[in-house]
């Protein structure tokens, strides 16, 4: 597939502000993006790996991705207000997540955060123009929530790295091209010292990825597995020690400022719901039952506080704050109402009289996918348990039991 920016719209984003940029980024994605992505509409097949990073990379092209990144390694220098609007224009567009989100919204923060300019001048150009795509290595089948427990080993020889061991839940390492590692340079007992992160080519010897299938059908999920992995030096990120503290902040990315858009994607789907809906005499008379309108509005409620979070998050870091812990808030907010949105909409749709319509089979084939997602979005980057545990802890401060 070969998708190109139209002429019209092929203004450089570094002249656009506001809303100019705004009805640029609505304008662009609106001419460009091909029909069979579009997740509100009954579709003959998903987009293939290849037809999605070309997509992408011609979202590259026009600049609606690396919005923050310094130009000098392939981004657009632009703020993170700008990156904001772009993100909500991806969300209130229905198409599908990007295939190198972990590049795009965790390594690329993290190489221009702790990489050496040589390592920022190789990693991130490729992200961007979706060269490399990347994988997160760092839960393991003895180490998820508590991740201080993690015994994939990396040891210095010569002038370069082994690593040895495995990792379980790496999420799309079979499309990937490298795995953001994240291995233990000390011993077990040393928990959070002693960890380094490794930008880890996944062609390398001695490196078998091997895919998972989960209950929606997808072998997206593998495990990586490290027989004596052979590194450079100029891939090991940051000092050996810094390991833990760069992936607090891979994981404070992850909860806060990652997927900016969910929420106006999350908007996207409400009014989707209801104007499916409308279009059933079923649906529409259990609109007008109070538990449903009821659970609309709640709905609703729940998307305007998640945008406050997000556009909250975004003062705070303009103004030079760190969100860190607070990150917790919006990921618990987010997973846990976008979850009882999901089982909202699957009970509702299931009321249709008439389920063969064209709008309801839409719906229902967008809202069964979202159902399934839903139910890992209170599980990964760190479970509903951990995130109230951190709440409690680093938020409130309370006293720990
Ligand atoms: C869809 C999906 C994609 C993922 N993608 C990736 C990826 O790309 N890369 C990656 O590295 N990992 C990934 N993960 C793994 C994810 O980060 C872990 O599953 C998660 O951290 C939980 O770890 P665990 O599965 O080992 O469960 P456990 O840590 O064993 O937890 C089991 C249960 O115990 C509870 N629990 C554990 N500790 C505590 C505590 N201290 N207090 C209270 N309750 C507790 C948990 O909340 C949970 O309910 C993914 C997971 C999912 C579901």
């Amino acid at each position: 597939m070969t998708v190109h920016p139209t002429a019209a719209v092929g203004v450089p984003t570094s002249e656009l502000s506001g809303d100019k940029l705004r009805s640029y980024v609505r304008r662009w994605l609106d001419e460009n993006l091909p029909a069979h992505f579009r997740v509100d509409r009954l579709s003959d097949r998903a987009p293939t790996l290849e037809e999605s990073k070309a997509f992408e990379a011609a979202m590259y092209e026009a600049g609606l991705t690396g919005v923050t990144w310094p130009t000098q390694f392939g981004g657009r220098g632009r703020t993170l207000r700008e990156h904001l609007i772009v993100s909500q224009e991806i969300g209130r567009t229905p198409m599908p997540e990007s295939v190198n989100s972990i590049g795009k919204e965790l390594v690329g923060p993290i190489v221009l955060g702790i990489g050496t300019p040589e390592q920022k001048a190789a990693l991130l150009p490729a992200i961007l123009e979706m060269r490399e795509v990347w994988c997160q290595g760092f839960s393991e089948p003895g180490a998820g929530s508590d991740l201080a427990g993690l015994r994939t080993r990396a040891w210095r020889e010569g002038n370069g790295w082994r690593v040895d061991g495995q990792k379980i839940w790496t999420s799309g390492a079979a499309r990937s091209q490298r795995c953001l590692l994240l291995a233990r340079t000390g011993v077990p007992e040393d928990r959070h010292r002693g960890l380094c992160l490794f930008a880890v080519p996944l062609d390398r010897a001695g490196i078998e990825v091997r895919t998972i299938r989960s209950m929606d059908g997808k072998d997206n999920f593998c495990e990586v597995f490290f027989d004596n992995v052979e590194l450079t030096e100029d891939e090991a990120l940051g000092a050996p020690d810094e390991g833990w503290s760069a992936a607090l902040r891979v994981l404070a990315i992850e909860r806060a400022t990652n997927r900016m858009h969910r929420a106006w994607r999350f908007e996207n789907e409400l009014t989707h719901l209801v104007d499916a809906a409308m279009t059933d005499p079923g649906l529409r008379a259990a609109l007008a039952d109070g538990a449903v309108a009821r659970q609309i509005g709640t709905t609703r409620v729940a998307i305007e506080v998640l945008k406050a979070h997000v556009e909250g998050a975004v003062s705070a870091i303009t103004e030079g704050e760190t969100v860190g812990a607070r990150g917790s808030l919006s990921k618990l907010h987010w997973s846990e109402a976008h979850q009882r949105f999901a089982a909202d909409a699957i009970a509702l749709l299931s009321r249709a009289v008439l389920p063969h319509g064209v709008a309801v089979r839409a719906a229902l084939e967008r809202f069964r996918s979202i159902y399934l997602q839903a139910r890992a979005e209170t599980i990964y980057a760190g479970t509903t348990e951990i995130q109230l545990g951190i709440i409690a802890d680093r938020v409130l401060r309370l006293p720990k039991g």
